[in-house]
């Protein structure tokens, strides 16, 4: 349930009903807006106390929230989160594109990549240490050594970085690297994770599983959320259909479905949403006409010699094509694509 405060209540008055609803056993996410604050109720049993809250300090109502998610919902907070870290800004009318191959393999191919995707307006770089592969015998990337090239990277040229965390016990040494932790397709409904890196605090980009519903991606959110962590990304990164033309089907209606539902910032993966270097760059800029908060893009030097995924990735010159394309898309419909 949400407890709305009435406009002008006092920081004491929010305070005690923040103390009153944790004492009941809920948990308490105040959201603390330009108009008024609200402090979201959530656990279980929490529609028997709605009656005692409603005669707080400074209550002006309590009201149930109907969708299943609840931090994550727009019932909760109106106004789109806004994820910011270093170079990265996603969110409202901010556009971020994080870039950069889907492993990371050695030095030169990352400070390449790196400098190559900053200058074409690149926002952040992504870069995979710990990969997550259908057959235990394809690479399975560098892991901390590769977290070591993507610190050396941001370190050269001042790109946040995003990279994944596959399991619980890798978080400690994947968060000492990363900016932003990057929940793979895969891993969207490892519960026991997301809890993890809801109480680690980074911001994370929780990339929709294949076969998961738009409501279990955004209940996946919620275990993030209710764990502390406010910053979250949406991806959908495509999901599995009779189609076999691409990898997968990108579903961008997914866009502005999550953005009437959700004030989380919703991110596009035209990459693996397609499976095909030549289909990323037209889906890349069709999401951001649908309203995407930002993009993750596979690029690497050479992609016919990639370890992973080079037949997706696009190469240097080709991202910079696809970064003009989408900063007019952009432009277009009043969004910036902001540079670091
Ligand atoms: C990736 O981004 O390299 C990746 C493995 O993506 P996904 O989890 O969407 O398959
Ligand atoms: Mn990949």
């Amino acid at each position: 349930m949400i407890v709305v405060m009435k406009r002008g209540a006092t920081p004491e008055q929010i305070e005690h009903m923040i103390q009153r609803v944790e004492r009941l056993g809920l948990r308490a996410h105040p959201i603390y807006g330009a108009e008024r604050t609200v402090i979201a109720a959530v656990g279980e049993k929490r529609d028997e106390f709605r009656q005692s809250l409603e005669s707080g300090p400074g209550v002006a109502e309590v009201v149930p929230i109907l969708a299943p998610y609840k931090v994550a919902s727009r019932e909760v907070c109106n106004e789109p989160t806004v994820v910011r870290t270093g170079s990265l800004t996603v969110g409202n009318s901010h556009i971020g594109v994080m870039a950069g191959p889907c492993s990371v393999e050695d030095e030169d191919q990352m400070i390449a990549t790196a400098r190559a995707v900053k200058a074409a307006g690149a926002t952040a770089l992504r870069g995979g240490a710990f990969k997550p592969r259908t057959s235990p015998y394809s690479f399975q990337g560098l892991k901390e050594d590769g977290l070591k090239l993507l610190a050396l990277a941001r370190a050269e040229t001042g790109l946040a970085i995003v990279t994944e965390v596959v399991a619980s016990e890798d978080l400690p040494i994947v968060s000492r690297y990363a900016d932003v932790l990057q929940i793979g397709a895969r891993n969207m409904q490892n519960y026991r994770l997301l809890e993890a890196v809801g109480a680690e605090g980074k911001p994370v980009l929780l990339k929709r599983g294949p076969s998961a519903t738009l409501d279990e991606l955004l209940l996946a959110a919620e275990y993030v959320l209710n764990a502390g962590n406010p910053n979250v990304m949406l991806c959908e990164r495509g999901i599995r259909t009779f189609e076999a033309h691409t990898r997968y089907t990108l579903p961008l209606a997914s866009v502005p479905w999550l953005h009437e539902r959700t004030h989380l910032p919703v991110v596009v993966d035209p990459s693996h949403g397609t499976g095909h270097a030549s289909l990323v760059a037209p889906m890349g800029a069709a999401a951001i006409a649908a309203g995407a908060d930002g993009l993750i893009v596979e690029v690497h030097p050479d992609p016919e010699s990639a370890l992973s995924d080079g037949y997706q990735s696009l190469d240097l010159e080709q991202f910079e094509q696809m970064m003009i394309l989408c900063r007019r898309v952009a432009e277009a419909v009043g969004r910036t694509i902001v540079a670091p």
